[in-house]
């Protein structure tokens, strides 16, 4: 019996998840283990919002809500796009989902024809491509190297460009690369964009606020504001306010567009949680200290990452201006053997490698559309990313 379609056996389930649930099992069975394959805060969210999601309970009337999400917090939305990005959105030009992960979900499923191309600057987020596969478009990667910090020019941008160009995935600060985009950069993006109007912009900014020195985060809105009507921003509170697990992610864009996804989610999950709304309420329009802080914590331990990672041989590893992971080149190493007689083969091989024989759980470059790198979160206690160098110092000393 065949339970998958074509769509669904085209896709393979997320490798990062994969990764992490493998590294879960071993330790587990005993095994000393430091995963450093997910990327998710390992502290807890401000007090203040689980507060708000306890009395959300303990007031009751939990019901069914608008698919768009509460008015209270799309109004909320509306303020931090006007206080941290100087956006002007109406609260119709705003929708809440059930992390930013279902609105990309959602707008391919509003959009995509079959056969339409959606161009993904790589290294890119694991789930992009398999999400616009999943809803018959054709994911067009354009390869970003270490030359150009991991950053798509407009001359790549140009040449890819077809007539089934529908849309361009933009991430910033990147996950895996931690790259940030200059204004400067965008715009030369969007001379590009302006000669091709039937192309929409989706620009995932869950890492705003994850910034690791002094480059400057900008909104591809800010920077590009003639755009604005053909661009949905898609953010959340996962990485800023640490939670990750509420599944609370928003967006917003033209009315338009925000309208059908509504009625996408209308006849999918109806609407997120209450719960998980009033807590990210009390997130958006409480304290907004947690975030600075939180960001002051990444770029301490990324320093460790950036002092210890330099010292190591026959690594090529560019310093993360953004978002919470080292994305480290590996490929000087290929060809090594191992102390057990395997020969280091490819990212896939030496992620393995790192793991089954020294304990350390990463996500291999491919899953990221860039073979030849591992990448490691930085979001884990000092003392465990000292303890990973380590282990990636004696796995590299141990290849011959
Ligand atoms: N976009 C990027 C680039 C991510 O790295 C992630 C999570 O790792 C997400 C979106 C998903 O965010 P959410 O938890 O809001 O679904």
């Amino acid at each position: 019996m065949d339970f998958e379609n074509r769509r669904a056996a085209g896709i393979k389930s997320s490798p990062s998840m994969a990764i992490a649930m493998a590294a879960k099992k071993l330790a587990a069975e005993g095994h000393d283990i430091i995963d450093l394959s997910l990327g998710e805060p390992d502290f807890e969210p401000p007090a203040h919002v689980a507060e708000a999601a306890i009395a959300a309970i303990r007031k009751g009337g939990i019901r069914y809500g608008a698919p768009a999400g509460m008015d209270s917090l799309r109004q909320a939305i509306v303020q931090k796009f006007k206080r941290e990005n100087g956006l002007d959105y109406a609260t119709g030009d705003v929708m809440v989902a059930n992390g930013a992960k279902q609105i990309l979900f959602d707008i391919f499923l509003a959009t995509l024809e079959p056969g339409d191309e959606v161009i993904i600057p790589t290294p890119c987020w694991v789930s992009y491509g398999d999400i616009v596969s999943l809803h018959g478009g054709r994911p067009v990667y354009v390869s970003c190297g270490a030359d150009t910090g991991f950053k798509m020019s407009a001359e790549q941008l140009e040449a890819v460009m077809t007539p089934k160009t529908r849309w361009l995935m933009l991430n910033s600060p990147s996950n895996p690369t931690g790259a940030i985009y200059s204004s400067e950069e965008y715009r030369r993006l969007a001379e590009v964009l302006a000669r091709h109007t039937q192309v929409l912009i989706v620009s995932d900014e869950i890492y705003e606020h994850v910034l690791l020195n002094d480059t400057p985060f900008v909104s591809f809105v800010q920077a590009c504001p003639d755009l604005k009507e053909r661009t949905l921003i898609v953010n959340g509170v996962s990485k800023a306010y640490a939670m990750t697990g509420w599944r609370l992610g928003y967006a917003a864009g033209p009315t338009a567009l925000i309208s059908t996804l509504n009625k996408i989610q209308s006849q999918s999950v109806s609407c997120v949680s209450a719960v998980a709304q009033a807590a990210a309420l009390a997130a958006l329009t409480g304290d907004q200290s947690f975030v600075a802080e939180g960001a002051r914590r990444f770029a301490g331990r990324a320093r460790i990452m950036v002092d210890r990672l330099s010292l190591l041989d026959d690594l090529d590893f560019i310093a993360p201006d953004g978002a919470f992971y080292a994305f480290i080149g590996v490929g000087r190493l290929f060809g090594r053997k191992t102390l057990n007689g395997g020969v280091i083969e490819d990212d896939t091989g030496f992620a393995a490698h790192l793991l089954h024989a020294f304990g350390l759980s990463s996500v291999p470059g491919a899953a990221f559309g860039a073979p030849g790198f591992i990448r490691l979160s930085i979001a884990a206690s000092e003392c465990e990313l000292e303890d990973a160098c380590d282990r990636l110092a004696a796995m590299i000393q141990s290849l011959k």
